[in-house]
């Protein structure tokens, strides 16, 4: 640092300490960015670049922005994948002064802005979860910590290694901490790829579990961790991560975090990332909301509430019992509508208490933060009175639902909290404390005595004008601006008589501007100094108060945080009631059987868009047992392209989701056998980015469905084996199947265009045929969307390119191609004496010993452990002679 200016040392000091963040330095009225900051901010949001000194010899980029307009560049920012430093001013530049006049105003980082931490409204989509996610494998178990900041909410999962992906992506965190040996590890790269958010190394030190716990105890002030439950090594590890990276994020202040919820592995529907993707559960393949799963039946009246519910969708449950409950408070919603539209209009009045108590907890919050929680506090009373009491009927409400309503009878804290903002909070407050004017008149007296004395003496001001002018002849007028204070000002040349010298003169010149001169008077610099000094007094008083509701906020934030969550919860299993109301949907019943029945099941979205072009939706029954001898457990689903298979097959993994979700869904009726992971693998887009080919991709995700599945799991697969020459495709298509049904045996639809496949219902003792019935009508093909048994006679490739506009000239010779195809020997013919794969023994991996050759004959002969090494290397000579 030497050679350099004390404000400059100031700042590399503070950049040094986050190297890798933008740092928005505080200078008076703006943040200001130098050297590289200055430059990638420039260009990243189109700010100005300028210079300013030199350091070193060269000039020092610089470019800032306005502080009132920080938010919105560090929305941008963060949206493009940076990281941000704000660096504030901790004393007034006055202060500094007084030490002399080079010294330089305090500063301090306050905080590292980054994804995962966010609480800005302005910065946070309102319906989703914002969270940050760590990650750590320890011993052979992995396991993922997750916050969310905005709600106070932490998760911890331990997983064996190959769910990590499913279980990571079930959070769609926003931003990922991972160990960095972790970071360049090959097989944990598909988790964290898939898991959509911005990855962070850190050092790997940190995810050492004797440091982790010791800074996860330090996070919660707790002496010891065992108090919240045993966790395993990989959790504490990862929760070590997210307790580092918040001390330093945070600088220091801690957020209000409930304990860590621990739910095992087993808790939870695993859905790989892939699956999640394919099915576009809340995301379309294209990244958006619209057009998901969730979006379509999402009928939430609150943001808490839509966050609910895309958190139930997008980790459905495992187990009956629980899905059972969440089933019971949308059935008994369902049932109750006056009930439900009071509720619903009574949740659409409440605000985002969840957000509000976090940011007041951080020390972010402002006013409106307060009324939000005065919000959410006062409609809780009223909405629990909407429901019968358990013992006032036999039918009250069902367990989740009495629950929440606990969760909303306010405790005398709470109680003590929200009369208190009642009374002293002012109806709608504005954004910022520092400005005042909050806090109701006759809540604190001092407050009304201050703000009395300001209001009489600008009263007073005003009658000074007439006085000043009756007295100078002059048109003053008062006014005030922030340097001066109060003044009087007239036009030069209308008090060109008061800029002579006299001895008597009251009015004592100030300043002189171009066309204006101004003058004070001792009885106007008086009540200027009475009103400025009433005026901090009552901005101190409102200060105080604020500060004594924010800290009563952050004591209380456990139950406040309760509250808001029962809120959220009566919202989405509202909705969800509201949204099975309006399709139809029906209760699925859940059981822990391996059936699987649908009758005129309907695919969510699907519907909506048929339905939305004026188009008939046709339902679809679907049945895979895997229960008893003769029941199918494996749909091969044939049928021409563009006949709906994917729909069919996306839609009956839907209702896996939505079931398990305890929501209802849309059939005539269902049974399942709760299932223990779902998988799908239908159509998807090359990979690019990664150098994945359509094929490989489609290989590496077949891999990981046939070392996953278990007879517990549900799979649908689209065309497999598409990408390749068609022997080669059609080979692993069959064995694939074979291999999900004897080995996996998971209840499965296999949707494929190798009609060949449809000879497995007779080879395999579990499997059926399907097909989506098209019809040919006056030369056209007609889709019927229906499936009915047995297999597709034939593919109409042709007709659908004449659908899709091919030119005639060329579906004609397409058409004499094909005659002349079908004549010579069909594939199936061929493959009719394929010998089984291993069918008899389904649970042990069928080997087929190959025939045995004069190696493996000479191998039989040699006993390596009677060998002298001499002798072994002629064995070795004489072996690859054989081969
Ligand atoms: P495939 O996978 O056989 O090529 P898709 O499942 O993509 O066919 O379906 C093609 C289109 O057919 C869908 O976009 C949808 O508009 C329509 N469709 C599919 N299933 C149905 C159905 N059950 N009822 C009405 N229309 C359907």
């Amino acid at each position: 640092m030497e050679g350099v200016t004390p404000f400059m040392a100031q700042y590399l000091t503070a950049k040094a300490s986050v190297p890798d963040a933008i740092l928005f330095f505080r200078m008076g009225d703006f943040y200001e960015l130098f050297f590289k900051d200055a430059e990638i901010a420039a260009a990243a949001l189109g700010i100005t670049l300028t210079k300013r000194g030199k350091h070193q010899g060269d000039d020092i980029p610089m470019a800032g922005v306005p502080v009132h307009a920080l938010e919105g560049y560090l929305a941008r920012l963060i949206r493009q994948g940076f990281k941000a430093a704000i660096c504030e001013q901790m004393e007034d530049p006055a202060e500094a002064k007084k030490r002399g006049s080079k010294a330089v105003v305090r500063r301090d980082i306050v905080r590292v802005v980054t994804p995962g931490t966010l609480t800005e409204d302005s910065l946070l989509d309102a319906r989703g979860a914002n969270r940050l996610a760590a990650v750590a494998i320890r011993k052979g178990r992995a396991a993922v910590a997750v916050v969310e900041l905005a709600g106070g909410v932490v998760d911890v999962v331990a997983c064996a290694l190959e769910d990590l992906g499913a279980t990571l992506s079930s959070f769609r965190p926003s931003e990922v901490l991972v160990p960095d040996r972790l970071f360049s590890d090959e097989a944990a790269k598909d988790a964290l790829d898939g898991s959509g958010g911005v990855v962070q190394a850190l050092p790997q030190a940190l995810s050492e579990p004797v440091g982790a716990r010791v800074r996860v105890e330090r996070l919660y002030g707790v002496a010891a961790l065992d108090g919240f439950g045993a966790f395993e090594e990989a959790e504490v590890s990862a929760l070590g991560l997210i307790a580092a990276y918040l001390e330093t994020t945070q600088a220091g202040k801690i957020p209000a975090l409930a304990p860590p919820r621990r739910s095992g592995d087993t808790g939870f529907l695993a859905i790989d990332p892939a699956t999640r993707l394919s099915l576009e559960i809340d995301r379309t393949q294209r990244g958006e909301r619209e057009g998901s799963l969730l979006a379509s039946i999402d009928r939430t009246v609150t943001s808490g509430g839509a966050r609910a519910l895309a958190e139930r969708i997008a980790r459905p449950l495992r187990n009956t019992t629980a899905i059972n409950h969440g089933l019971d408070a949308v059935e008994w919603l369902l049932e109750r509508r006056d009930l439900r539209r009071d509720l619903r209009d009574g949740l659409r009045a409440s605000s985002d208490v969840a957000r509000a108590v976090s940011r007041l907890a951080l020390g972010r919050g402002g006013p409106r933060d307060l009324a939000a929680i005065r919000g959410g506090l006062s409609i809780a009373g009223g909405l629990v009175s909407l429901f019968p009491t358990p013992d006032e009927t036999l039918d009250g409400p069902p367990a989740r639902i009495a629950a929440c309503l606990d969760r909303l009878t306010l405790s005398p804290e709470l109680g003590g909290l929200l009369s208190g903002l009642a009374e002293g909070l002012a109806a709608e407050p504005p954004h910022l404390a520092r400005d005042g004017g909050f806090v109701n008149p006759g809540f604190r007296p001092e407050l009304d005595e201050a703000r009395q004395l300001r209001d009489d003496s600008r009263r007073v001001v005003a009658d000074l004008e007439a006085r000043a002018v009756a007295q100078s002849g002059v048109p003053f007028k008062v006014k005030h601006n922030a340097v001066l204070g109060y003044f009087l000002e007239a036009t030069a040349k209308a008090a060109e008589p008061l800029l002579r010298p006299s001895e008597d003169s009251p009015f004592i010149h100030r300043q002189t501007l171009a066309n204006q001169v101004r003058f004070t008077t001792v009885e106007l610099s008086e009540l200027d100094a009475k009103i400025s000094q009433a005026g901090h007094r009552a901005l101190a008083i409102e200060g105080e108060t604020f500060e004594t509701w924010r800290r009563t906020v952050q004591a209380l934030a456990q139950p406040l945080q309760a509250v808001a969550e029962a809120l959220a919860e009566l919202d989405a299993h509202a909705a969800l009631a509201e949204w099975a109301q309006e399709v139809g949907a029906v209760r699925p019943h859940v059981d822990d059987t391996t059936c699987f029945e649908v009758s005129a099941g309907r695919h969510p979205v699907v519907e909506a868009a048929v339905k939305a072009a004026g188009d008939p939706y046709t339902p679809n029954d679907c049945r895979l047992d895997g229960s008893g001898a003769g029941c199918a457990r494996l749909s091969i689903v044939t049928g021409p392209n563009m006949a709906g298979k994917s729909t069919f097959l996306r839609q009956n993994a839907l209702l896996v989701v939505l079931a398990q979700a305890g929501a209802f869904v849309p059939a005539k009726a269902m049974r399942l056998g709760a299932v223990d992971r779902l998988f799908s693998r239908v159509g998807a887009g090359d990979d690019l980015a990664r150098g994945r080919s359509t094929f490989m991709m489609e290989m590496v995700e077949t891999a990981a469905i046939l070392t996953q599945a278990t007879e517990r799991s549900f799979v649908v697969l689209d065309e497999i084996g598409r990408g390749t020459a068609t022997y080669d495709g059609l080979a692993i298509a069959w064995a694939v199947a074979e291999a999900l049904h004897n080995r996996n045996q998971a209840r499965t639809l296999f949707a494929t265009h190798y009609h060949e496949l449809a000879a497995l219902e007779t080879r395999l003792a579990h499997v059926c045929n399907l097909s989506m019935r098209a019809k040919e009508w006056n030369g056209d093909l007609v889709f019927l969307h229906e499936a009915a048994p047995g297999a597709a006679d034939r593919s109409y490739g042709v007709q659908v390119a004449k659908l899709a506009g091919v030119p005639g000239a060329v579906v004609s010779r397409a058409r004499e191609v094909l005659d002349r195809l079908e004549g010579e020997t069909s594939a199936a013919a061929n493959l009719n004496d394929l010998p089984l794969f291993a069918a008899a023994e389904p649970a042990v991996p069928p080997i087929t010993p190959p025939p045995s050759s004069a190696v493996d004959d000479a191998l039989q002969g040699i006993e390596p452990d009677e060998l002298t090494p001499r002798e072994a290397l002629e064995a070795l000579y004489r072996l690859k002679g054989l081969a």
